[in-house]
């Protein structure tokens, strides 16, 4: 069996999803098939949470009216008999008029959860008409009746394996599942999320649990490219990554794959492909336990990133020192990303200022502390490279122009990271791409 998962762009329009039901019945291979919601559907959610969080509800009316204009258009293009014309009429108003009747209710960021969900619950009941209107045999999963995350927002992996298990041996004769990526269900059993970009990791979570051949994520370019597309012209796909590259490019910025979506895959062995639903034919990218080649694969980037100095004289031989401090860290849950240390200092980045009042307030008796905020990771990711001497000479004299803040080598073997100013991201993208690609 295997997973195939469609990004917002792969159903975002009715010919894409048409496109989506040729690509899953290419082959006769059982296959549970995640699907995002339409593209730009989860952005406007978020939207309209915002607009009644700030008690705007006149807005919220507006953009909620917006909204289903736009999916009256798209089932238009999408379903053309009669019976599944109606059927697609009656899902769209049922969505439509819980998203109004939340208008009158007062707000809490649990009903805010209700809202993000409407995207997928939308998206995976459409695609599901338009297969029935086709006569493709198929069945949909509620994915809020497997997929659950625990009090600390992680996934529930034996609990989704049994669950899914369960609802796969009701349907035993069936060889095509459709069901939504990005939506779980919390530790208080209230509907909730996986973060922006979460169907990938829903998709993995899903292809681990039923120990699925390969698990594909289907999206808008032809695989992870070597560099950010947006940032940068001249890019090119990479055929193969290891899961610790890709896991890597995934944590520190590469959109295409959210941050946690690979150790999934890699715990259960799992193979992934990065493929393009708009050129299928295209290679795309092969993920396994195998880099395939060594040296550098690829530059990411992660933006909002905050760094901390404690600076104390004290420090000097205290041993016990850095764990004070990253016990301070480790209460309020916020991971670290880098660090840097010398004998009178340590520098800390992390990438959340839910709790950095706090943090910081608790930082103070450990000495002198300062923040800097608007910061940018830059990884650069592959097989060894640390190994490969020529690639750090090739890096600092490509960067020669960018204030580099701090320097990360060593931690992991595929990995160096470098903290910048947000203002000079694009510049060192580019400066990267000529220098370590020779691409301009
Ligand atoms: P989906 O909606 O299918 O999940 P996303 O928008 O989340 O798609 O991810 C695909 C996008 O990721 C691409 O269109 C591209 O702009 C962006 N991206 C950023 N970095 C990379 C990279 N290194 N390789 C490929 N795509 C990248
Ligand atoms: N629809 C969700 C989002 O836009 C999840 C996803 O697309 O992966 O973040
Ligand atoms: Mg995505």
């Amino acid at each position: 069996m295997k997973v195939m998962k469609f990004g917002g762009t792969s159903v975002g329009k009715p010919e894409r999803m048409r496109q989506v039901s040729q690509l899953i019945t290419r082959d006769t291979e059982p296959k549970i098939v995640v699907l995002s919601a339409l593209s730009g559907t989860t952005n406007a959610l978020v939207e309209i949470g915002q607009s009644i969080a700030g008690g705007d509800r006149e807005q919220a009316r507006q953009q909620i009216a917006r909204l289903d204009a736009h999916y009256q258009e798209f089932i238009r293009g999408l379903v053309k008999r009669d019976k599944t014309i109606a059927k697609a009429k009656a899902v769209v108003a049922e969505h439509f008029e819980f998203l109004t009747i939340i208008l009158k209710i007062s707000f809490s960021e649990a009903l805010n959860k209700d809202i993000l969900a409407q995207g997928e619950l939308l998206s995976t009941k459409l695609f599901s008409l338009f297969l029935e209107d086709s006569g493709i045999d198929h069945v949909l999963l509620p994915a809020l009746e497997f997929m659950s995350i625990d009090a600390h927002d992680e996934p529930r992996i034996n609990s989704i394996k049994t669950k899914l298990g369960q609802l796969l041996e009701q349907h035993k004769d069936k060889n095509l599942f459709i069901t939504q990526g990005y939506i779980c269900r919390n530790a208080r059993g209230e509907v909730d999320n996986l973060k922006r970009g979460g169907s990938d990791y829903s998709a993995s979570l899903i292809a681990a649990a039923i120990n699925a051949s390969v698990c594909e994520i289907w999206t808008d370019i032809d695989g992870m490219h070597n560099n950010d597309p947006r940032m940068v012209k001249k890019t090119r796909p990479i055929e193969q990554l290891s899961f610790e590259e890709a896991a890597e490019l995934a944590y520190f910025g590469a959109k295409i794959l959210h941050p946690a979506s690979i150790w999934p895959a890699q715990f259960y062995k799992v193979p992934v492909k990065l493929l393009n639903t708009m050129q299928p034919e295209a290679k795309g990218t092969l993920i396994t336990e195998e880099a395939g080649s060594d040296g550098v694969k690829a530059i990411a980037a992660k933006d909002g990133i905050i760094a901390i100095n404690i600076r104390s004289s004290r420090m000097l031989l205290a041993y016990g020192f850095l764990r004070k401090i990253f016990e301070v860290f480790e209460k309020y849950r916020t991971p670290i990303d880098m660090i840097t240390t010398s004998e009178v200092a340590v520098s800390v980045t992390i990438d959340s200022a839910t709790d950095l009042k706090s943090i910081l307030k608790e930082l103070e008796p450990f000495g002198t502390v300062e923040v800097e905020e608007n910061y940018t990771i830059v990884s650069i990711v592959g097989n060894e490279i640390t190994r490969t001497p020529e690639v750090l000479s090739k890096l600092f004299e490509a960067l020669v122009p960018v204030p580099i803040r701090m320097v990360s080598y060593g931690g992991s073997k595929h990995n160096v990271s470098l903290l910048i100013p947000f203002a000079n991201k694009t510049q060192t993208l580019q400066l990267l791409n000529k220098g370590l690609f020779g691409l301009e």
